[in-house]
């Protein structure tokens, strides 16, 4: 049994949290918003007043917040994670953010003689649900030995992908194709809904042939449903692509489908639909919803 901390106790971190638990390791939980820790510490779990208590209490630190600036925040605050490891601290940001701060965080630890982790999960919330997530992972051989045991509590594939900043990228690469399987998937439904196809009927049928694919078969049949919830928040795939892009610059590679996606996302967001679930797209094409 481990002592684990988890910060982030979102759509995802909710269900991973909980998978620990189930697996017998002690869980010591912080949560922006203190009411999602409820259920968890109903169960067992100790709430933590900041991250630098979940620090001081646990030997391996799990977070997975919202975006960069939240990781930054929780790692480097007055009363952050870093203010709060001891020796043994094993850190794992699961948060999908930039390579460039997985660096950072996995710099910092160096210093101060601990291990770190970046390991973003691909899967959505029916993945952590149901602990079929795809965990990537960047940093040491010796940490990620430590770690696999841990996220396979809730992944279905755990794989170390290279040195600090791998995980991050491996995801951004994800992003990239998952940014053409949305927006295929919504222009696939405007189109077969205007050449008046039954739509559960055009699901069944290109699902089972070479257009198959995971996008299509799980936000497919939320949309005919209505169920715009999320899921995955378009505000979150949003800073994914922005980050992919910025990334893809630096390495001087044109994307101009994720670029495509990024703008129709942004249109998104801008109108108001940014808590929605990515499958929202669909609300782009009026005529649709
Ligand atoms: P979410 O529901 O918004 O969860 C994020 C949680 O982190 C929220 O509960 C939030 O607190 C908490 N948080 C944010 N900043 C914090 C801070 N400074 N201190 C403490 N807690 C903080 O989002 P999610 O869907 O679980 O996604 C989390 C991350 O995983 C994102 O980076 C996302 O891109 C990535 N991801 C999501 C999916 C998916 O399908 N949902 C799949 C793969 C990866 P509040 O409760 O106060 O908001």
């Amino acid at each position: 049994m481990t002592k684990v901390g988890f910060i982030g106790l979102g759509v995802m971190g909710n269900s991973m949290a909980k998978h620990l638990q189930a697996s017998g390791h002690e869980l010591f939980v912080y949560n922006r918003t203190q009411s999602k820790a409820n259920e968890l510490v109903g169960l067992g779990a100790k709430w933590c007043e900041t991250p630098r208590e979940v620090a001081e209490q646990a030997d391996v630190i799990m977070t997975i917040v919202g975006y960069p600036q939240d990781v930054e925040e929780v790692y480097f605050g007055d009363d952050g994670v870093f203010a709060g490891v001891h020796t043994d601290s094993l850190l794992i940001d699961l948060t999908t953010s930039t390579p460039t701060l997985a660096i950072r965080i996995s710099e910092t630890a160096k210093e101060k003689g601990i291990k770190s982790l970046d390991a973003p999960v691909s899967g959505g919330d029916l993945g952590a649900k149901e602990a079929r997530l795809t965990t990537m992972v960047g940093g040491e051989e010796a940490a990620f030995s430590q770690a696999e045991p841990l996220l396979k509590a809730f992944s279905a594939k755990v794989t170390l992908m290279g040195p600090a900043g791998a995980g991050q990228h491996t995801k951004m690469a994800n992003q990239i194709m998952i940014a053409g399987t949305m927006t295929g998937m919504v222009e696939l439904l405007a189109y077969a809904k205007a050449a008046s196809l039954d739509l559960q009927t055009v699901l069944d049928t290109v699902g089972g042939g070479a257009a198959a694919n995971w996008s299509l078969a799980n936000y497919g049949p939320r949309i005919l449903k209505g169920d715009y919830s999320p899921g995955f928040f378009a505000k979150h795939f949003l800073k994914d692509l922005k980050i992919a892009l910025d990334e893809a610059g630096k390495l001087e590679v044109p994307l101009p489908g994720a670029e495509l996606a990024a703008r129709l996302y942004q249109e998104l967001c801008d109108s108001g639909y940014g808590d929605d679930g990515t499958q929202a797209l669909i609300k782009l094409w009026k005529k649709f919803t």
